[in-house]
């Protein structure tokens, strides 16, 4: 379940029972075997509690749910009326990307371009330096590994795509447990160069 307008999503918490998570809290994503609709995701998250947890969602809250088409209705204080804001938001997400606008982007570094993405191609997410995130991200074109270092809006809000990131040279393995391993060691070493995202 997703919380369009304070763009979180609801997982559950063994302390603290249903909380709000951003996808910047998010530290492992992992498509689960079978089941193809939807498919669904594994998530290892950082809680506010301080511990870490699981939780599942499906690729359509996952990807679609942040664009606002599974919002549900809010009550709408001005009109008193009862308002699809699913519906607002998503013909303003439809209207931009028809415009030619990215909700999520990342450097694709085999590639040498920037590429469009949904949050269901991030793999991996950690804190860094100086209130960056390194994010690993399966390239939806190419399918290989990229590594860039990224602000946390670039993560949380559709639609804000940072004007230069920091994108590791270096060519992940396919192989997801090394992929995870060489993640961190990059992250630890500051071997990021920037390039910029021209969108
Ligand atoms: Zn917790
Ligand atoms: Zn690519």
């Amino acid at each position: 379940m997703y919380d369009a307008l304070r763009t979180e999503y609801r997982l559950s918490c063994p302390v603290r029972g249903e909380i709000g998570v951003t996808l910047s809290a998010f530290r492992q994503l992992e498509r689960l075997p079978g089941a193809a609709h939807p498919a669904v995701y594994r998530i290892v998250f950082d809680c506010s509690c301080g511990g870490q947890h699981d939780g599942l969602v499906s690729h359509d809250d996952l990807d679609w749910a942040p664009l606002g088409l599974s919002a549900g209705s809010f009550v709408d204080l001005v009109t008193r009326r009862d308002a699809e804001v699913g519906e607002e938001l998503a013909d303003h997400a439809a209207s931009r990307i028809r415009a030619g606008e990215w909700p999520w982007s990342f450097f694709c570094y085999p590639e040498g371009r920037p590429r469009a993405a949904f949050p269901s191609s991030f793999f991996l997410l950690a804190p860094g330096s100086r209130d960056a995130y390194g994010l690993a991200v399966r390239c939806p074109s190419c399918e290989s590994t990229s590594i860039n270092l990224v602000s946390q809006p670039h993560v949380d809000l559709p639609f804000h795509n940072d004007a230069e990131i920091g994108v590791v040279e270096h060519v992940f393995h396919a192989d997801a447990e090394r992929a995870v391993e060489e993640f961190r060691v990059e992250l630890a070493s500051s071997r990021f160069d920037a390039r910029r995202l021209e969108l």
